[in-house]
């Protein structure tokens, strides 16, 4: 189906495995609509987390070549597919870092640039990268989630300028938890104005797939995955959120746009008619086909 997987890494990404190229052949492959190439860019990390910067001018050259790539190498494709679907998109994209302390920092310096996409993503909480575990300690999941859904609230109102919220539940994914979903009943007080102020301002609310992978999203207790709580997705919808994108967060050619066809069943279900993805910064609302 001609999903649209809307957060992919390229080797413009340290932590990436794939290249664009890779990127590009592995969505084609799967028969998807289109992909967004959002590299990272964390500004003011913690010290020992590496750098997550990239030269953005090189990467969104690079894409243009390979819009002109594909144009030959899979012109083909579109041709046999003429008249039943849309040529193939790729969409400059960048993931964000939110972080009170960069925030400012962040806006100057991404405001040199165009970009369809932008992702804002909690990554670093407290100058800790809940990623290796320390983040954890002596906090229970009430006080580890809820400070991180404090911050991501704040950072979110403050840094404005982007389309989708990406992996709300990060701080979940590697967390040590026995039980450690986020589900809507158990922290409502922190998602409700959350979901309240995506909604609001027709911003996406990403379903950020790695996160339900097990063994892709293993924590440092635990390798179970997440299990995603559709009362989310509902009361997003109740608040008249519009916009969910289905992002794989891939850095390598397996995951892209993986499973999208039983998310896609799920969103359904929670009342959505339709998919969205970004282009120069406007939804551009799709039903897959
Ligand atoms: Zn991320
Ligand atoms: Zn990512």
């Amino acid at each position: 189906m001609n999903f649209f997987d809307n957060h992919t890494h390229s080797e413009f990404s340290p932590d990436s495995r794939m290249t664009m190229e890779q990127d590009i052949a592995a969505a084609v492959g799967k028969g998807l609509g289109g992909i967004a190439i959002t590299d990272h860019l964390d500004l003011d990390v913690p010290r020992d987390s590496g750098a997550f910067v990239f030269d953005i001018a090189a990467q969104q050259k690079k894409i243009a070549e390979s819009i002109g790539k594909i144009d030959e190498t899979i012109g083909r494709i579109n041709d046999i597919q003429k008249g039943k679907k849309k040529p193939f998109k790729v969409l400059k994209g960048i993931e964000v870092g939110l972080q009170p302390v960069s925030v400012r920092h962040t806006l100057d310096y991404v405001a040199q640039f165009k970009f369809d996409t932008v992702i804002a993503s909690i990554h670093f909480v407290d100058g800790q990268d809940p990623y290796f575990g320390s983040y954890y300690k002596g906090k229970t999941p009430m006080q580890a989630y809820g400070r991180t859904f404090e911050l991501m609230l704040s950072t979110a109102l403050e840094y404005e300028d982007f389309d989708i919220l990406g992996h709300f539940d990060y701080v979940a994914r590697y967390a040590p938890y026995d039980d450690k979903n986020v589900t809507y009943k158990e922290f409502a007080n922190y998602l409700e104005p959350l979901l309240k102020f995506l909604a609001d301002n027709g911003k996406a609310l990403e379903i950020n797939t790695k996160s339900y992978e097990a063994g892709v999203s293993h924590g440092v207790g635990t390798a179970k995955a997440l299990k995603f709580d559709l009362n989310i997705l509902r009361r997003f919808r109740d608040f008249g959120g519009e916009a969910v994108s289905l992002g794989s967060d891939a850095h390598d050619p397996d995951r892209v746009g993986n499973n999208f066809k039983t998310y896609w069943q799920m969103v359904q279900h929670c009342g959505f008619k339709y998919l969205c993805y970004f282009e120069r910064r406007k939804p551009v609302f799709y039903r897959p086909e």
